[in-house]
């Protein structure tokens, strides 16, 4: 089911993690919701202003699975609210920068950790954008 023209739920759900230990990662109505509104507002934008793939790393994440990759207690993942992405033809430091100055988001975060350099936005649907940017966070 298509989130946005270049997202999908599936894109949004899918966890290496979840499929190989079996764990359950399917959203509910409020999780999608709020995956919608973050495509809508940041991933959809993003991917037309860059005319390029947009590779979602990580996005929903069920309790068992952000507990099983050792996720933050109150993790944005939790609610549908957050995604990681990588854009491998892209600079990452562009796109912070890009998506600091013009679109809407809760938290931008540039990471690095084990699994190299990704980007993790988050929008609040219903609340408050704090618009907290930080580019040199480890994961
Ligand atoms: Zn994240």
């Amino acid at each position: 089911m298509k989130l946005t023209d270049n997202f999908t739920i599936n894109e949004l759900t899918y966890s290496v993690t979840a499929a190989a230990n079996n764990i359950d990662n399917r959203p509910s109505v409020e999780v999608i919701a709020n995956l919608k509104a973050l495509c809508e507002n940041v991933l959809q934008p993003l991917r037309n202003h860059l005319g390029c793939p947009v590779i979602v790393t990580s996005g929903y994440r069920s309790p068992e699975l952000n507990k099983k990759i050792g996720g933050k207690q109150n993790s944005q993942h939790l609610k549908g609210q957050a995604a990681d992405f990588v854009v491998p033809q892209k600079n990452l430091e562009d796109i912070f920068s890009y998506i600091k100055n013009t679109l809407p988001f809760d938290q931008l975060l540039l990471e690095t950790g084990k699994a190299g350099k990704w980007i993790h936005v988050s929008f609040c649907s219903n609340g408050y954008n704090r618009r907290q940017a930080v580019d040199n966070y480890l994961s």
